[in-house]
């Protein structure tokens, strides 16, 4: 008997029992590997299907093509051909000896034919285990199916040969740390602490692609922590080590770094929303000053937004992103300056910067609230309970997110009789401050303005202005 969950492998409409009979009648081993048989012993839903097979990436290639909607050949260097049909993806690799990344610029692999050899160079044991689609055996020769009882993650083969082949699966390790909340043997994780530098051959791009999926985790926090506390963070993100120290010699706050992990994990795991909370007092370390009143970190938000920019771009991640980040960082105080209300040109304001980062920042600065004093805590909370209040309040009566002069560049110009140039620019960006401060005001209003400005600025007086439609 199949038991209920594995019945997707023998479901005639999906792709392990279609794939099997393709791959079976050309003369192929065809295995469920990897994550796929991973997740399927845990229960957990199935994002894509990853074989292995003793063909070659060629003939891999098609076969696939009989059979599916797109072919594409991924990672063909590595010998990885993924494909679609009817919305499932499925990712079809040769059987692989040995994958050399020591210049991760140039990655050299061999094939074998047998799919003992394929697993013992996998990242570690619960992602080691094959799945026969011919007899729905597991073939498991290191013991995985026991670790994923237990919740243990440990190479296959010795750590030290494991990292060294590739890096990148000490991040690995404690990704999955994070997103299964398994945890690494003390050896192998023991590994990591001696080797963590070997990362910095691995190039940023596989780096960034872990990271993103670490951060978004369900365990990101504690990953985090682990990822600091074996070294690794020091090769890829320096940053982060160093907000392990004191925040104030009474020690009446956690440490930066705990409160950081802390904060990560109360965001929702969204990427962009996960990095700002990870960088938000990134510029801590660097800003600290004791006085008389304490410690203190004046601009560590610009200082941070900063540093945040410099290192996602490190990593490449997206320039979209970056910007984001380093945004949400660079505001996430701002609320905390305006503790003595918010008037309406300061909620104008507010909704301006943030743009449509603002359902973020507002979580962002919700989520900074670490305080074990539940007076300050509730503080936080109903001020920024206050600011949405009243950014609903003012959308009702204005529209406030998409804030600009009555007027645009080119009436100005028209009426002026000037062309493009700086003054225009000058007019323009007062009659958006006034907007803010003011709120709205009519077109006869704005023009009026204009004429005034002119004229203090020698500019000839342009007589009444157009009559125009409001
Ligand atoms: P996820 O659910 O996050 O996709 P996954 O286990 O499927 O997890 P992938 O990165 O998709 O992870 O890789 C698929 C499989 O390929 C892994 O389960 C593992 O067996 C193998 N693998 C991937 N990257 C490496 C690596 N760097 N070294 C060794 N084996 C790897
Ligand atoms: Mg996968």
């Amino acid at each position: 008997m199949i038991p209920k969950r594995l019945d997707f492998l023998v479901s005639p409409d999906l792709p392990p029992a279609q794939l099997h009979q393709l791959f079976d009648v050309a003369g192929h081993q065809l295995f469920l590997v990897g994550g796929s048989v991973r997740d399927a012993f845990l229960e957990r839903p199935l994002e894509d299907y990853d074989f292995a097979t003793d063909a070659r990436p060629d003939r891999i290639a098609e076969l696939l093509e009989t059979w599916a909607d797109v072919v594409y050949r991924v990672g063909a260097t590595f010998g990885t051909v993924a494909a679609r049909k009817n919305g499932h993806v499925v990712e079809v690799t040769t059987f692989r000896n040995e994958v050399y990344r020591d210049d991760s610029r140039k990655p050299q692999v061999t094939f074998s034919d047998d799919i003992e050899t394929d697993l013992a160079r996998r990242d570690f044991t619960v992602n080691a285990i094959a799945l026969s689609l011919m007899d729905m055996e597991p073939i498991d020769p290191h013991g995985g199916l026991s670790d994923l009882a237990t919740g243990v993650l440990r190479t296959p083969l010795d750590p030290e040969i494991s990292f060294s082949e590739d890096p990148l699966r000490m991040l690995r390790l404690f990704r999955f740390e994070g997103t299964l909340g398994f945890t690494g043997e003390a050896r192998t994780v023991g590994a990591v602490a001696e080797m963590g530098e070997r990362l910095e051959i691995v190039s940023a791009e596989r780096i960034r692609d872990e990271l993103s999926k670490l951060v978004v985790a369900p365990d990101a926090g504690k990953a985090l922590d682990r990822v600091v506390a074996s070294g690794l963070a020091t090769y890829f993100l320096p940053e982060l080590p160093a907000l392990a120290m004191e925040q104030d010699p009474h020690q009446r706050h956690k440490d930066v770094l705990a409160h950081t992990l802390a904060v990560v994990d109360k965001t929702r795991p969204e990427l962009v929303l996960r990095l700002a909370a990870l960088f938000h007092d990134i510029g801590k370390p660097d800003t600290r000053q004791f006085g008389k009143d304490g410690v203190s970190f004046h601009h560590h938000e610009v200082v941070g937004a900063r540093l945040t920019r410099r290192r996602l771009k490190a990593l490449r991640f997206p320039g979209e992103v970056v910007a984001d980040v380093s945004r949400l960082v660079f505001l996430h105080l701002r609320p905390h300056t305006l503790k003595m209300g918010w008037t309406d040109s300061a909620v104008r304001r507010y909704v301006r910067d943030a743009g449509e980062l603002l359902p973020y920042l507002n979580e962002l600065v919700r989520c900074d609230v670490t305080t074990a004093n539940p007076r300050r805590a509730r503080a936080v909370q109903s001020r920024i309970d206050e600011l949405e209040e009243r950014i609903a309040e003012l959308s009702a009566k204005e529209e406030i997110s998409r804030l600009r002069a009555p007027i645009d560049g080119n009436q100005v110009m028209g009426y002026l009789g000037i062309g493009p140039g700086p003054n225009v620019g000058d007019i323009m960006g007062l009659m958006l401050e006034r907007r803010i401060d003011e709120g709205p005001y009519s077109v006869g209003e704005a023009y009026a303005m204009v004429r005034d400005w002119a004229i203090a600025q020698g500019i000839p007086d342009p007589g009444p202005p157009p009559d125009e439609e409001e």
